[in-house]
């Protein structure tokens, strides 16, 4: 959903009420905030918004408008200082010239890389609109036609063919939207331009290590703003370390050869510890008398000791493996469903590291084998805060003695801490759950 993401939902990654912090997707973790008002500058020559001219809200002292203006000046020579970098890797010189010589950068990504949502989509928004019978439908289209490829490349990487479909649908709806920004332009302005020089540097200089060896062709090689591209999208750098030529033409294809798609995918998960025949996850039910506090990435047991705390699956169904280990995820609080991570689980936050996107990775992956939807319901009642609201929530819980650090409208671990124990001191269910009603509360006290 890099692209999805890119595109659609890059403005909107933070997490839903208060759900568990979701972390942002392969691109979209570089999000941050915006500001003020000065004009645009310097325009984006290609289709599309142009930058709003605003400095980013990170603060950042390298996102101001004026620093990226004058970065913008500068973005020659930015570019022509790369060179000895880029001959290192063994990269020619028409190469580099020929991709570099007439390059603009592409500013609107500026508001893209700081910006910040007033409103955020909740869980269950995100996994209605990443799986559904649609896409369910497409993804059972896609297994069939390609089964082939799918039984072969299950038998050299182990890895379930239905969570490779998964991730090709939930990144870019199959293919469908994988965002259409030149990836050297989009990590030759990031390399050059902002708060995220470094990382971006080496994503640069990998897209053209891509085009200096013709794996994928260059008006091939697009995507998202941050720079994935193809149909899983690779970043240039997971490329490098994941992608194979699985069809044997002597280029890895990431974009157009369908068996180097998937292959290049399921070595990604493989190399990334994906538990051959086991699955990601459980729904499970969560008792209101449960301990919140429990229920964190870092919190590994053995599933029967989460049984031992009243934790059970619906309709009693027995877990198959009780001795694996699991953490334990409740995105929406004490009304919605809980869920049991197991390796593989973190296998696909490797992968997409926002848990709403982990989350319909899994669950597409089981449709798609034919499993039912989720048994319980999601809280829809619930109104999901903005951005305001839940600035308003920490500056509130602020004044109530807790420290959730310099409120930011990001509610993380401390926000969600300070939530349990406000909530039990006026006698709720500590499940951290930023609700609307956890901010009525908090106003009338
Ligand atoms: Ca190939």
């Amino acid at each position: 959903m890099r692209l999805i993401h890119r595109y659609l939902l890059a403005a909107v990654l933070m997490v839903a009420a208060g759900a568990a912090a979701m972390a942002q997707t392969r691109d979209d973790r570089y999000s941050g905030v915006t500001g003020t008002i000065p004009p645009a500058a310097v325009a984006s020559p290609a289709g599309g918004p142009d930058w709003s001219g605003e400095s980013g809200s990170s603060g950042d002292p390298r996102m101001t408008a004026a620093a990226i203006r004058a970065a913008a000046v500068n973005f020659h020579g930015c570019i022509e200082r790369l060179w000895p970098l880029a001959a290192r890797r063994g990269i020619s010189h028409n190469v580099y010239a020929a991709y570099t010589a007439v390059l603009t950068p592409d500013l609107r990504i500026m508001d893209l890389l700081d910006g910040q949502p007033e409103f955020t989509k909740s869980f269950w928004d995100y996994l209605d609109l990443l799986v559904n019978d649609v896409r369910i439908e497409q993804g059972r289209t896609l297994l069939q036609r390609y089964r082939a490829t799918f039984d072969a490349v299950e038998r050299a990487y182990g890895v379930d063919r239905y969570v490779i479909a998964a991730i090709w649908g939930v990144e870019t709806n199959y293919g469908t939207l994988g965002g259409d920004r030149p990836v050297v332009r989009s990590t030759a302005t990031l390399a050059c331009i902002g708060r995220r020089q470094n990382y971006f540097r080496e994503e640069f200089l990998s897209a053209l290590e891509i085009l200096q060896r013709g794996d994928v062709k260059p008006d091939r090689l697009v995507g998202s703003w941050a720079g994935a591209f193809g149909p899983t999208q690779f970043m240039p750098t997971a490329f490098k370390r994941f992608a194979v030529d699985f069809d044997h033409d002597g280029r890895r294809d990431v974009v157009d050869s369908v068996p180097d798609i998937i292959a290049s995918t399921a070595n990604n998960l493989k190399k990334d510890g994906w538990v051959t025949g086991q699955t990601w996850g459980y729904e499970v039910v969560v008792p209101a008398n449960f301990n919140f506090l429990l229920a964190d990435h870092a919190r590994s047991i053995p599933i029967r000791d989460w049984e031992r705390y009243g934790i059970t699956r619906p309709g009693n169904k027995p877990f198959p493996r009780p001795d694996d280990h699991a953490f334990l995820l409740i995105p929406a609080g004490v009304q919605g469903p809980g869920f049991m991570m197991l390796a593989n689980f973190r296998v696909i936050m490797r992968y997409n590291p926002a848990e709403a996107y982990a989350l319909a990775i899994g669950h597409l992956t089981d449709r798609l084998r034919g499993a039912p939807s989720f048994v319980q319901n999601w809280p829809r009642y619930e109104r999901v805060l903005s951005r305001g609201e839940r600035l308003e929530l920490q500056q509130l819980l602020e004044r109530h003695g807790y420290d959730v650090g310099e409120p930011d409208g990001h509610l993380g671990a401390r926000t969600r801490a300070a939530i349990r124990d406000f909530q039990t001191r006026i006698g709720l269910v500590p499940d951290g759950f930023a609700s609307a009603g956890v901010l009525d509360q908090l106003r009338g006290r």
